[in-house]
Parts: C-alpha cells; sequence; structure tokens
C-alpha cells in the first residue's frame, strides 16, 4: 500500500509589495529587515504582476491602488479571477482613507486596506495575521486532498479484497464460501416472492484417471476448458456459477423451474461432450464428460441451503450410477421428502 505521507508546509512569510514608486519599495523593506522568518519581494510593474506572483507564491500580497499602468483595483480583480491566485490574502495601499474607496476595494476581494505609509508594528501585525491565516488554509487543502486519495484507495482495496475473497483462484469463477452465503440469500428472496429456483451440479466422470494419464497440470487445463465451456451455457446475470471443489461445480439458477434448469444441465453436458476433450482413460467415452444432477422447484419455509444441495448431490450420483455422461433430475418439495 502507498501510504501517503501528509507534508505540512512549514511556509515561510512571504510577503509581495507590488507599487510603481521605488521609494515605497525602498521603506516597506526597510521596516522588515529585523524580522528574520519574513522575506520580501518587491514588484514595480502592475503588469509582470500575477506572473510574478505565480512563480514568487507570496503569503500575503500588498497592493498600491494607483499605478500609471493598470490600477489596483483591476489587478486586484485579475489575482482573484485567476486560479493559482485567488486565494492569497491581498492588503491595498492606498494614500487615500476614502471609504468609497474601500468599500470597492473590499467587494472586489481585499482582505485589509492600509493608508500609506503605516506604521511598523501596525504593518508586522497585519502582514502576519494574513500570512498565517494562508498558511493553514494551505495546509488544511493538502491534509483534505491526502485524505480524500486515501479514502478512495481503501475504497478500491476493499472492493478488491471483497472480489478475491469471493473467488476460486484457478478458475476464477465464485468460490464455495461465496456460493454458500449466495444460495441461502437466493432460497430466502424465492420464498420470499413465491418464485421457483434450481441448483445444478456437475462433476467430471473420471477425472482422476485423467490426471493419472496426462498428468496434473493438463488436468487442471481440462478444469478450465470445462468452466469455460459451462460459462457459455449460462444466459443470465443472475445465475451463478461456483467451483464447488475440486472437480466440481455448482449453477444457482434464481427464477427458474426445474423444467428449465434439466435444459440448461442438458446443454453443459452435450456441449462438453462435443468439445471431444481426449480422455483416452476413461471407462465411460474416449473424450471427457460431464454428470450433472439438478434439482428445482418453489422452496418450502422450513428449506435450507444443504437440503437442496443434497437433493442435487444424490442426482448427481445417481447419474454416476447409471452410466455417467448424462442428467438426473428430482423435483423439489419431492414426494419421498417426508422428515
Ligand atoms: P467419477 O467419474 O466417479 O467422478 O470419478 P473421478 O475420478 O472423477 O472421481 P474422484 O472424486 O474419485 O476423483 C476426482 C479427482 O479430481 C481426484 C483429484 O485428484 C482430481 N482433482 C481435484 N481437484 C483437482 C484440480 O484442481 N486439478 C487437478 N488436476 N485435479 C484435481
Ligand atoms: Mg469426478
Ligand atoms: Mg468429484
Amino acid at each position: 500500500m502507498d501510504h501517503h505521507k501528509i507534508e505540512l508546509y512549514s511556509v515561510d512569510i512571504m510577503i509581495m509589495l507590488i507599487d510603481d514608486q521605488a521609494i515605497v519599495g525602498k521603506l516597506i523593506q526597510n521596516m522588515l529587515t529585523d524580522q528574520s522568518d519574513i522575506s520580501f519581494h518587491y514588484c514595480h510593474n502592475p503588469l509582470l504582476a500575477i506572473q510574478e506572483t505565480r512563480s514568487i507564491q507570496p503569503t500575503v500580497i500588498l497592493l498600491d491602488l494607483i499605478m500609471p499602468e493598470l490600477s489596483g483595483m483591476q489587478l486586484l480583480k485579475k489575482i482573484r479571477e485567476t486560479p493559482s491566485t485567488q486565494d492569497i490574502p491581498v492588503i491595498m495601499l492606498s494614500i487615500e482613507d476614502d471609504p468609497a474607496t474601500k468599500v470597492q476595494a473590499f467587494e472586489y476581494g481585499a482582505n485589509d486596506y492600509l493608508v500609506k505609509l503605516p506604521d511598523k508594528i501596525e504593518l508586522i501585525a497585519r502582514l502576519r495575521y494574513h500570512s498565517k491565516a494562508y498558511i493553514h488554509k494551505l495546509q488544511r487543502d493538502r491534509i483534505f486532498e491526502a485524505l480524500q486519495k486515501t479514502q478512495a484507495e481503501l475504497e478500491k482495496q476493499n472492493i478488491e479484497l471483497l472480489h478475491l475473497s469471493q473467488l476460486d483462484s484457478m478458475t476464477e469463477i465464485a468460490n464455495r464460501r461465496y456460493f454458500d452465503q449466495c444460495i441461502l440469500i437466493e432460497l430466502k428472496r424465492a420464498l420470499r416472492n413465491r418464485r421457483a429456483m434450481s441448483v445444478i451440479m456437475l462433476d467430471i466422470d473420471h477425472f482422476k484417471t485423467y490426471n493419472d494419464t496426462y498428468g496434473h497440470l493438463q488436468g487442471d487445463d481440462c478444469i478450465q476448458r470445462i468452466v469455460a465451456i459451462t460459462k457459455q451455457q449460462k444466459h443470465r446475470p443472475a445465475d451463478l456459477l461456483a467451483r464447488y471443489g475440486g472437480e466440481e461445480f455448482v449453477l444457482l439458477l434464481p427464477e427458474t423451474e426445474l423444467a428449465g434448469a434439466v435444459k440448461i444441465a442438458e446443454a453443459i453436458r452435450a456441449a462438453i461432450e462435443a468439445e471431444q476433450i481426449p480422455h483416452r482413460g476413461s471407462l465411460t467415452a474416449d473424450y471427457v464428460t460431464v454428470s450433472l444432477g439438478v434439482t428445482g422447484g418453489l422452496p418450502c419455509a422450513d428449506d435450507t441451503p444443504e437440503k437442496w444441495l443434497q437433493h442435487a448431490d444424490e442426482m448427481l450420483y445417481k447419474a454416476k450410477q447409471s452410466g455417467r455422461n448424462q442428467v438426473q433430475f428430482i423435483a423439489l418439495p419431492s414426494d419421498d421428502e417426508t422428515e
């Protein structure tokens, strides 16, 4: 996992003065020379101000109101419209203490207003106050961004973990644990909605001899081919194919009557037979075959997944006993069921 370290800024205070009069630049710089944690940058040309602001990254801007090339108000508007500068605090500097001008400056987004030349102590106090507020805002943004990233990553990992815990790694279909959860849910749903459901169990015939003949690795390949063929025969998104044991699979078919499930089982059997995967050790055919047991119908209130699986398994056993490469089925509730 990629841990996001939240690196907090230890940003020094960086003042940028934008003023066309070099003497003002000199005077303010002099006021700040004994402040070791305050850096100062002077920009004399308002036309270069946005560009310099971007590269200097000041924590507060001192902005002269009256400049020949571009007025302080217009520049303030530009600063507020430019994404990379819009949050930087701006203190307007003016020679006049006119209330109407002040109101307009605040409307344009100024954070403060000082009359030139301000008292040193007051100037430093205000520069510090606005810079610290801005630095804290940057830190909060940084933390928030890191948190969001971590949260998004956690969510992604949870989904991946969930996915992994549900899948059989070799065949990449559902595993037995996931199937056991699903059949319980589907059984309850079928009961509630009074809808039929069906279960098909499938087992490869004479698979032990297949391994003995061709080796375990080719055995694995064969299992994967059987899975691929079986997958093609299930058509509804709600149908769930799972690996139930080594070479044994189960197909859960919600909203499916027994007759429909038997058709699907027969289609799977036929498709695997048609694939003609050579199996010279088989006593049933000279290619790979499967046996299938099916059960289906309307569930009863006291039905359990175990009961359904047991019926499907009994039919699978019957298919094996009756010569393999075939489908056997029983309706649920079955007539012989009297427990
Ligand atoms: P039947 O027709 O009665 O089902 O005979 P079978 O030989 O298939 O039955 P059995 O249950 O005796 O043997 C199943 C074999 O499947 C035994 C085991 O070695 C093999 N097997 C189970 N899982 C895997 C697997 O993941 N890979 C491989 N290659 N073989 C497996
Ligand atoms: Mg078998
Ligand atoms: Mg088996």
